[in-house]
């Protein structure tokens, strides 16, 4: 039995899907002005545990997650630039070079981590009728109005606004009203927001030019999607108290019931202790990692290891112990693939059992790579641990059973060397053996020979 942390009730619930074996699931997507970091990554390798623990149950899955290319601004409440239209400024580039460069380093990311992609992948400004249409249907049924700068949504006339989040109407607290002192109300939020006639991105609305708030983007492409009735909604913990709270809102208000089941939030990846900042220069990428000699997959190693709802402190030294782990775990792997001991069925079934225990248990995948751990190291080396092996990896996506060292950060160049060096050596030429050496060492890096071949790292 699956059982997932429902942040809406705040309750481990058993997952009870509304069509029989088929999960419908949105994810938040990423505003594509800029790079994402690995903390933006680990949303998605949370989002990946997901799905692949959904599909290792039997189900068959469709997904959502969104590209937002327009309408995020620099504050998630309605103050600030549109993301797009600084990025766009900064780089003297239009929005949509912006989106596209950055989307396309995004579905890259995606890939070094084998990250289970979701099966649909909407783009905000592909939607823009539907937003609209989305909006009229809330403007029908009373739960707008109009003010200078835009279509904003009344909490007021949502009863249950703050059910996720525990925000109380009558609390204001800090919500910054001075924005727009228009507002009914400081948690009102912008449905559509009117600009100038020389803005870049702009629509023409039944209210006026403009373009759309950022929340409303998911609500209209996961009901594009998804219908007005879907199972999971997933992203990040920074995004419970406002935009999850607003797509509730809107969803709700519009379908007259509630549309999400179960909503799941990652936790945090902080930076030695604390958040990534650009005046701290610790924002890294995963191409910032591998310059330092990691893999993705080492840090999709080292996310895994942390359960998704705990706050995750990222330093290089526990990076380091991760990608030693998981050289350790795939080594131990390699040491079954041709082992001849013949396991019991029961003793087989007792660590399936374990592990999908652990995997069901909220997504529990630390435990769950314990279990792999303990499996490989108490059993003489067999090939049926070997196979059970890989088919848990199906639910953790770690590419257990691929070469120790990724080729992925090592340039070229250099690849292009070593398999010429693999050739001379094949056909005895050791003169030319080493002086092919000597080029990968002159060029900062080290070459081993293994069995089945070479291994290079880079000098540290
Ligand atoms: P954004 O592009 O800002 O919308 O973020 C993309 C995804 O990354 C969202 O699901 C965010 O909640 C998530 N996210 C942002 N920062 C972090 C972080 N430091 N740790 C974990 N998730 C994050
Ligand atoms: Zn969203």
């Amino acid at each position: 039995m699956l059982k997932l942390h429902n942040s809406l009730t705040n309750k481990k619930e058993e997952f009870k899907e509304i069509n029989k074996g088929f999960v419908k699931m949105y994810t938040c997507g990423p505003t594509v002005y800029y790079y994402q970091h690995i903390g933006n990554m680990r949303a998605y390798v949370f989002m990946d545990s997901l799905r692949r623990v959904l599909k290792y149950n039997g189900y068959n899955i469709k997904g959502v997650m969104n590209v937002t290319d327009v309408g995020h601004l620099t504050s998630d409440e309605d103050s600030g630039e549109d993301k797009m239209l600084l990025a766009s400024k900064r780089e003297n580039k239009t929005p949509e070079e912006i989106a596209k460069y950055y989307a396309d380093i995004f579905f890259n990311d995606l890939k070094k981590l084998n990250i289970d992609v979701p099966e649909n992948i909407t783009y905000a400004t592909k939607f823009i009728p539907q937003m609209i249409e989305f909006i009229k249907g809330l403007e029908e049924k009373g739960y707008t109005y109009k003010i200078d700068d835009g279509i904003y949504f009344d909490v007021q006339k949502f009863p249950s606004y703050g059910q996720l989040s525990h925000k109380d109407l009558e609390k204001t607290g800090n919500a910054r009203i001075e924005e727009n002192l228009n507002k009914h109300h400081p948690f009102d939020f912008a449905l559509w927001k009117f600009v100038a006639p020389n803005h870049i991105m702009k629509w023409d609305s039944p209210w006026g030019v403009g373009c759309p708030g950022w929340h409303i983007e998911c609500s209209a492409m996961g009901k594009a999607l998804l219908g007005d009735r879907f199972d999971i909604h997933t992203g990040g913990i920074d995004h419970k108290t406002v935009h999850h709270e607003d797509e509730i809102a809107q969803n709700d208000a519009l379908a007259g019931h509630r549309v999400v089941n179960t909503w799941l939030h990652n936790e945090f990846l902080l930076v030695d202790g604390g958040k990534m900042s650009k005046s701290l220069g610790n924002i890294y990428t995963l191409s910032d990692l591998e310059k330092k000699g990691f893999s993705s997959m080492d840090f999709k190693y080292f996310c895994l290891n942390s359960h998704y709802s705990k706050k995750l402190n990222f330093t290089f030294e526990g990076l380091k112990a991760s990608s030693n782990g998981y050289k350790n775990l795939k080594n131990l792997l390699k040491e079954h693939k041709f082992g001849v001991a013949k396991i019991s069925k029961e003793e087989l079934d007792k660590y399936e059992n374990e592990f999908l225990d652990a995997i069901n248990d909220d997504l529990n995948i630390p435990l769950a790579i314990g279990v792999i751990f303990t499996m490989l190291k108490n059993f003489d080396k067999s090939q049926d641990v070997y196979n059970l092996v890989l088919k848990f990896d199906k639910a953790l996506g770690l590419e257990l059973d691929k070469d120790i060292e990724k080729k992925e950060h090592i340039p070229s160049e250099i690849l292009n060397l070593a398999d010429l060096r693999l050739i001379a050596r094949q056909n005895k030429d050791y003169k030319k053996s080493d002086e092919l050496r000597d080029k990968i060492n002159d060029l900062g890096y080290m070459i081993k020979d293994t069995k089945d071949g070479y291994e290079i790292t880079k000098m540290s």
